[in-house]
């Protein structure tokens, strides 16, 4: 839970609130059990219904791919949060606008990795540029078996799973 915590120290979110999780999830019976933890957070979907709608504009998605929410224009109607299939947004109690996960956006822009990614003590979080065929995540991506959660929801995530068979 490294990441869960570096991620609410790091982007102040509100408390019983988180932007990420580790799930636990245990399958079949003693001795033959089936356990998978992975970590969960915002897929920043490309097809992302919780854009589509929104009916302020407040959810949008930026050139480089990350979905953001501006508070500024968010009336807290929740359609976002009904729209997403992963469970990703809440509303933060402190101002009543939806809130979720940015991708550590102020970080990046100085080159950093995400709070999640440069605090995980497996390395089990990889942060990268798609657009770049030369990227760690490129490479992984052309040459892994990779999942996502969900796709028959069709909403294109982008983020990826190696070496899970997600488990439900
Ligand atoms: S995971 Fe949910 S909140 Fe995130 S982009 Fe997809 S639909 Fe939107
Ligand atoms: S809660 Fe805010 S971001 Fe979500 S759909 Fe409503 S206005 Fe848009």
């Amino acid at each position: 839970m490294a990441c869960v915590v570096a991620c609410k120290r790091e982007n102040d979110v509100p408390e019983e609130h988180y932007r990420t999780r580790v799930v636990e999830i245990v399958e079949g019976k003693f001795p033959k059990l089936r356990m998978e933890l992975r970590p969960e957070l915002c897929n920043h979907c490309e097809n992302a219904p919780c854009v589509y709608n929104c009916p302020t504009g407040a959810s949008y998605k930026r050139k480089d791919g990350i979905v953001m929410v501006d508070k500024k224009k968010c009336v807290g109607c929740k359609a976002c949060m009904a729209a997403c299939p992963y469970d990703a947004r809440f509303i933060d109690p402190r101002n009543g606008a939806a809130h979720k996960c940015t991708l550590g956006e102020h970080r990046i822009i100085d080159g950093k990795d995400p709070a999640c990614v440069t605090t995980c003590i497996s390395g089990a979080r990889i942060f990268g540029d798609f657009n770049d065929p030369q990227s760690p995540v490129s490479r992984i991506l052309a040459e892994r078996h990779v999942r996502t959660l969900i796709p028959e929801a069709g909403t294109k995530p982008t983020i990826y799973y190696i070496g899970l068979e997600l488990l439900t």
